[in-house]
């Protein structure tokens, strides 16, 4: 791609761009009465704008209906797990049966946990990215603790190497032949939340089952961001978020992967609710838990009928926008980014912003993270004030996460013009 580092660019990008439509379809929040440089999709996507109309269905449905709302109406809620399916089969690259959405994130983690991190004779450990999220390293902590283990010499982490931001493919398999056949689990994340890596999810699973381990994903920074196809891949398990790159709200759904090997596998251990038994028996209300086929019978409760009708607008944007559109897109757009901000570096001697996501299109989503070099959070906090609603993180990071869906090419000439105003005063 031939990039310029000129408005008139990036406004002909726009003008060029297929899915520049749907910017219009959410609410921009803004700053200073200004549209803000919204580049923090990676944390909570923005509101759609039909997400209202959505949940005011629910609403009307509940309101004119009460309990009848279940069976009755036009969007029964005993099926309301299942209207997802579509959307987040092709975003995930899994089968319609091999997913559904429910819970949040890290309960999700424990459940697909309960299943299939079983240490048994000498198959104990786990192996996980070291400096993962917390609440993945608690959970992982919490579930080797649970099995009476000590998470010390349980829990393997792949680091970067001493100067190095990014873990490099090598060493996971490295470590994973290594440990060979005392992994009872492999838990990687689609993308690292804090580098934007991408992880080669393919050839991590086929290392996990070469050494008879179960191989698992948290794709809370993959699902809606890259294409995935985890069917294909043979992962085992997976979960997600719904309010990050899917735009689905605060707080909102998650959702679980079970490949379809496990479709009916009444031997894997998993914790039960009514849920996830024989939809055409539940309300019987019978002794001994007969779990649906597939994901479906992950499920613990009923399900949160509010909150997947959010989802359920937010998903009807990927089906008319598509994900591997989005995907070609987002690869311009970010590529652009870091085009203008290399542009920056050329024009000054020591450079205030260091990339530490890859160059390379194929390891990274949206996101670039950038290192600060001077300046630190009162960089941020200019960069706040002049319009951008982006992250920091501790110590030293700016999380930008360009997304396709909602980002133009002009909110990143805007942003780059306001740090090279801000850069100045530090
Ligand atoms: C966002 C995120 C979470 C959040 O977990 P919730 O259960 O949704 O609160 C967990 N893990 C990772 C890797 C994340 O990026």
């Amino acid at each position: 791609m031939n990039y310029e580092a000129t408005l008139e660019f990036a406004h002909k990008m726009d003008r060029e761009d297929a899915l520049s439509r749907f910017r219009d379809e959410y609410h921009i929040p803004k700053v200073n009465g200004q549209p803000s440089i919204y580049f923090c999709g990676n944390s909570l996507g923005l509101q759609p704008k039909r997400t209202q109309e959505y949940l005011e269905h629910e609403m009307k449905q509940w309101r004119e209906m009460g309990v009848e709302g279940h069976f009755e109406g036009d969007t029964p809620w005993y099926e309301s797990h299942a209207r997802s399916k579509p959307a987040l089969s092709k975003i995930l690259g899994a089968k319609e049966h091999e997913i559904v959405a429910m819970n949040n994130l890290t309960t999700n983690l424990h459940l697909m946990m309960v299943s299939f991190y079983k240490p048994e004779g000498k198959r104990t450990k786990i192996i996980m990215e070291g400096g993962a999220f917390p609440s993945d390293m608690y959970a992982v902590e919490s579930q080797v603790k649970f099995h009476g283990l000590n998470p010390e010499n349980h829990v393997i982490e792949v680091s970067p190497r001493e100067g190095e931001y990014l873990i490099r493919h090598e060493d996971i398999i490295e470590q994973i032949e290594k440990h060979g056949d005392e992994i009872a689990m492999v838990l990687f994340p689609g993308i690292q939340y804090y580098t934007g890596q991408v992880f080669d999810m393919k050839s991590i699973t086929e290392a996990g089952h070469k050494a008879g381990a179960k191989v698992g994903f948290d794709l809370a920074h993959a699902a809606g961001n890259i294409i995935m196809k985890l069917h294909d891949w043979d992962v085992d398990c997976a979960t997600w978020c719904s309010y990050k790159y899917m735009n689905s709200g605060p707080g909102n759904v998650s959702g679980l992967y079970v490949h379809e090997r496990y479709a009916d596998d009444n031997e894997l251990p998993r914790f039960a609710g009514w849920w996830g038994h024989d939809q055409d028996e539940r309300f019987q209300m019978l002794k001994g838990f007969k779990p649906m086929h597939g994901a479906d019978g992950w499920q613990l409760a009923n399900q949160n009928v509010l909150a997947l009708a959010a989802h359920q607008a937010a998903l009807s944007l990927f089906e008319e926008a598509g994900i591997k559109n989005l995907r070609e897109k987002s690869v311009k757009l970010t590529g652009y980014l870091e085009f203008m901000l290399n542009g920056l570096n050329d024009s000054v001697d020591e450079p205030i912003v260091e990339i530490i996501t890859s160059s390379k299109p194929e390891e990274r989503g949206c996101q670039l993270s950038l290192f600060v070099h001077k300046g630190g959070k009162e960089l941020f906090k200019k960069l706040q004030e002049g319009g951008l609603i982006a992250d920091w993180r501790e110590p030293n990071v700016i999380r930008l996460a360009p997304t396709p869906m909602y980002n133009s090419f002009e909110d990143v000439y805007r942003l780059v013009t306001l740090m090279e105003k801000v850069f100045k005063q530090f």
